[in-house]
């Protein structure tokens, strides 16, 4: 029998309840990012996690050069007052040399990235001066090194520009090809495998029969392990039996890194998913006190981390995003996991039990005031799919807390990033 506790402002929780830090802690400390590393070109690094440092091989710009189109002069030559002419005694375009040096009274007409001839540190734009036979004219009140990208000041030879564990975006191949680099080693894909469990289930294109459902959990599993960038193998559905069951156990542990399977984890469940793992592996069956997604299991099938989530659609997606998500970025290598939080008020009031932590389905938008706040979707039943679909965002509700009133500021965790 498990003790029962009072947290102070809240019901009485289970102490065989975790609560949703504890829970992900005891995950995160159990794994290690895979091993291994390949050698990849720069655009299939995308999205993947760097397994090396990068220094900046060369300075970024290479260069000094010019900002704008308009005229390379030498700051010393811009009026106090009135104004003053300068020659033209050259023209330098983007990519081309230049080694003539401009002199004081002189100066190079110059376009966007060309380099700065010896001899001027300051570009004019050419809409700020007046054409003069041979010459230019200009006034005073322009400002010394003006318009000028100095070589280096993106990044410098020998600095360190990205460290492990860096997952690589869209700017960061820009500047590993701004440096010249053409491929880098990145971690190996985490390979996950997952099934769904529940005789009640059917799969797309089969005809309902009487008191089915179709499965929906493994188009869900499929695009957030797809848009988390791992491989995975879809196992489809698993019937609730014993040996098919342990078969479908024992071939994704050989297979893959990862196993997650959705149904058959909660309490008073009529199956053999708990039974079948007890025998095979070593899971834990968790409480968590957190509101949808209460139970999770959690362990290991002969060295594949396997994660048991909960068959309620909106659960297995929440559990997955809290719980399974972190732990895939950490065993893909990444850093720097943490969600980010915003604090936003609510434009209504929001209603809530204390004692579990609550992901409710929420809409960020701005208001009249062009301000951003959030809302909360319609019904926010486990069940209830649709309410994840119209969602931007979980509105973060404290385990202690019972209501929130309009106007009150909220934790909110956007799916920008998340998803
Ligand atoms: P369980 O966690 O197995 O007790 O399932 C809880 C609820 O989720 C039940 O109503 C199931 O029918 C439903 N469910 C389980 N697996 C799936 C699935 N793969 N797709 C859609 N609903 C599911
Ligand atoms: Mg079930």
């Amino acid at each position: 029998m498990s003790k029962k506790q009072n947290l102070p402002g809240c019901d009485e929780i289970d102490s065989g309840v975790l609560r949703v830090d504890q829970a992900r802690d005891n995950i995160l400390s159990a794994l290690s990012p895979v091993n291994g590393v390949e050698q990849v070109a720069v655009r299939s690094a995308l999205g993947r996690i760097l397994a090396q440092d990068v220094l900046a091989t060369i300075d970024v710009p290479s260069h000094t050069n010019s900002a704008m189109d308009g005229y390379a002069i030498l700051a010393a030559d811009i009026p106090t007052g009135g104004s003053k002419k300068l020659n033209v005694v050259a023209t330098v375009m983007a990519g081309a040399p230049i080694k003539q040096t401009i002199a004081v009274g002189e100066c190079a007409r110059i376009m966007t990235g060309g380099k700065m001839p010896a001899g001027t540190d300051t570009v004019i734009m050419q809409e700020h001066v007046k054409r003069v036979g041979d010459g230019i004219e200009i006034t005073g009140g322009h400002k010394p090194q003006q318009n000028v990208r100095q070589a280096g000041e993106d990044l410098a030879n020998g600095e360190r520009v990205f460290g492990p564990g860096k997952k690589l975006s869209p700017a960061d191949i820009g500047m590993l090809a701004s440096m010249g680099i053409a491929e880098v080693r990145v971690r190996r894909r985490v390979r996950v495998a997952f099934f769904s469990t529940g005789d009640e289930l059917c799969s797309v294109g089969q005809t309902l029969d009487d008191g089915q459902i179709y499965d929906s959990n493994r188009y869900t599993l499929y695009g957030m392990l797809k848009n988390l960038g791992v491989d995975f193998i879809d196992m489809g559905i698993i019937p609730d039996q014993r040996e098919p069951l342990e078969k479908a156990f024992f071939t994704a542990a050989a297979e893959a890194d990862v196993l997650i399977t959705s149904g058959g984890v909660s309490v008073g469940e009529a199956d053999f998913v708990k039974e079948t793992l007890n025998k095979i592996g070593q899971v834990g069956f968790w409480k968590i006190a957190m509101k949808p997604g209460k139970p999770l299991a959690f362990g290991n099938i002969e060295g594949c981390q396997f994660f048991g989530l909960p068959g309620n659609p909106v659960s297995a997606m929440v559990t997955f995003y809290q719980f399974v998500q972190p732990a895939l970025r950490h065993l893909m290598g990444e850093k720097n996991t943490a969600p980010l939080l915003l604090q936003l008020k609510t434009d209504v009031s929001l209603k809530k039990r204390p004692g579990r932590l609550e992901y409710q389905r929420g809409i960020m938008a701005n208001n009249a005031n062009g301000e951003l706040v959030v809302r909360p979707t319609g019904a926010q039943g486990s069940g209830i799919l649709s309410s994840m679909g119209e969602a931007n965002c979980f509105i973060v509700l404290p385990l202690e807390c019972s209501k929130v009133d309009a106007g009150q500021t909220v934790t909110v965790q956007p799916f920008a990033g998340l998803i």
